[in-house]
Order: C-alpha cells, then sequence, then structure tokens
C-alpha cells in the first residue's frame, strides 16, 4: 500500500478506532487523547484524515447537521488498517517477548511477577517447590 505512513500513535489509534462504527472527527480527537494520556491536536487528526479519505481508506458522512462529519472505513480502508495494526502487533509481540520469563519446571510464559528461586525463574511458588534439577 503506498502513499501513506502510519508513523506514529495518533494514527493507529485513529485506526483502530475507525474498526468500529462511524466517529466524529472530534469523537476521534477525544478518545485518541484518553488513551493515550495527552491532548491530541486537531492538526494531528484532520490532515490524516484528509489523506484517508483522498485515498479512498475513509469515506465521510454528512449527517444533517452541519458540521458533523464521520468518518467510516471503507473496504479498502479496513484491509490497509488490518494491514497497518498488524504491522504494529508484531513490534508489540517483540516488545513483551523482551520482558517474558519462562518457568523452569513448567515452562510456560511469565510476562510479570512470577517466582525466583535459586537464581532461577518460576511462574508460581508450586513450580519451584516441585522442580529438581
Ligand atoms: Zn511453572
Amino acid at each position: 500500500m503506498k502513499g501513506m505512513r502510519v508513523d506514529n500513535l495518533v494514527k493507529l489509534y485513529t485506526l483502530l478506532l475507525l474498526q468500529g462504527r462511524p466517529k466524529h472527527g472530534y469523537e476521534l480527537l477525544k478518545t485518541t487523547g484518553e488513551r493515550l494520556g495527552r491532548n491530541v491536536s486537531p492538526g494531528q487528526m484532520y490532515p490524516f484524515l484528509k489523506r484517508l479519505q483522498k485515498l479512498g481508506y475513509v469515506r465521510v458522512q454528512e449527517s444533517g447537521s452541519r458540521e458533523k462529519k464521520a468518518y467510516a472505513l471503507t473496504a479498502k480502508g479496513k484491509k490497509f488498517s488490518q494491514l497497518m495494526i498488524g504491522r504494529f502487533s508484531g513490534i508489540m509481540d517483540l516488545a513483551l517477548k523482551s520482558r517474558l520469563r519462562t518457568c523452569a519446571h513448567c515452562g510456560c510464559e511469565v510476562y510479570r511477577g512470577g517466582y525466583r528461586k535459586s537464581s532461577r525463574n518460576f511462574c508460581c511458588r508450586n513450580c519451584a517447590q516441585a522442580y529438581s534439577g
């Protein structure tokens, strides 16, 4: 897919949000800001939406009242956003994997917490006790 770069979290979140029902611009701004924990300026959002529209990934629904534009992904846009989300998932997987430890006893992956004994990692106290080797 050419002509579009999804190179920041505002864009990624926008695509994620558009997976659901059509959203208004201000709604996208607000929710994206909430999720990212910071203000997202219209200047970060609207040029991106406009570009998506131009590429045929998004269509705008003008529902009655003047300034209430709702943005919806087209079929093409859905494919595109799946692709982009897939790419980011790959990065997220790697980031998570770098933090995973493997239980020395049962082999399960431990992301958080876990149990340490004799400088080995275990998922839980039971595994640490059962471990012999
Ligand atoms: Zn275990």
